[in-house]
């Protein structure tokens, strides 16, 4: 219940236009693993099956999720997100049958991907949790991986981390397509900012190119907090001024005069 989250690969998810400064990334992605989806089938040659497992790596926030949700949503594929931070010491007890129902929910929905994040921590040996468990699991999980693999099914594996050096290797070796999503350089800062800027009425003072140089080292997920960050403050700051100018109405009235009006990102 807690550990599966179920993604339309259709009407939602995410497109490759929410997505700033990864056009390299996308373009590999969209040539090793959609053009083979698009492809299977119609080819005898089985160098053009897509992949089994993809391996997406890199430090936290930088996008390894978005990039997973918009590989599905390009190729139509249903996304299964295996939650596996979410899984509690219950479910190890149920491991085998949470890994038979995810490949038996891919199978049904097929083309489909499994998203498993932390995929370093997944399928490992835990102090936390009883070690026969982990291990059946993991025979388990491998043995319905082996098992589309070969066949005609159209299933992904796809798996992130931030150490990819302690992902168990037999995983290692099912994920033969591996691509590694980096902190994004200024030019890619800046265009994350466009892309996380993009609704927003911002003053024409804000220079992106200056915002991106200044913020070497932030991640997306870091960048989209720094703008939610400033178009709060502006926001507060707009709402106290209204309250001086008219008087306290409440908050509600205050709000309703859009407190967003000339927000600027400085
Ligand atoms: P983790 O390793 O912690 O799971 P992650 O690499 O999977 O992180 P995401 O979950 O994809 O990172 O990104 C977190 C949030 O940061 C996204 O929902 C998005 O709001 C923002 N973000 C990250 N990278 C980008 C990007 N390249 N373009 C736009 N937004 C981004």
């Amino acid at each position: 219940r807690i550990a599966l989250q179920l993604v339309s690969g259709e009407e939602e998810g995410t497109t490759w236009d929410e997505i700033g400064g990864a056009e390299d990334i996308i373009e590999d992605l969209k040539d090793r693993v959609i053009l083979p989806l698009q492809l299977a089938g119609a080819s005898t040659s089985s160098l053009l099956n897509p992949p089994r497992g993809i391996l997406l790596y890199g430090p936290p926030g930088c996008g390894k999720t978005l990039l997973a949700k918009a590989v599905a949503r390009a190729s139509g594929c249903r996304f299964i997100n295996l939650q596996v931070s979410n899984l509690t010491d219950k479910w190890y007890g149920e491991s085998q049958k949470l890994a038979a129902a995810v490949f038996s929910i891919a199978q049904k929905l097929q083309p489909t991907i499994i998203f498993i994040d932390e995929i370093d921590s997944f399928l490992r040996d835990r102090q936390t949790h009883d070690h026969e468990a982990t291990a059946m699991m993991k025979a388990q999980f491998m043995q319905l991986w082996d098992g589309f693999s070969s066949s005609s099914d159209k299933i992904i594996v796809m798996g992130a981390t931030n150490r990819p050096s302690d992902v168990d290797a037999a995983i290692l070796r099912r994920m033969p397509a591996k691509f590694a999503i980096h902190l994004p350089n200024s030019a890619q800062r800046k265009q994350i900012f466009e892309v996380i800027l993009n609704e927003e009425q911002i003053s024409s003072s804000v220079d992106l190119t200056k915002l991106a140089a200044s913020s070497e080292g932030l991640s997306g997920s870091d960048l989209k907090e720094v703008c939610r960050i400033a178009v709060l403050r502006r926001a507060k700051e707009t709402l106290d001024k209204q309250k001086k100018e008219r008087g306290d109405f409440g908050v509600m009235t205050v709000l309703n005069r859009d407190p967003l009006e000339h927000c600027d990102l400085e």
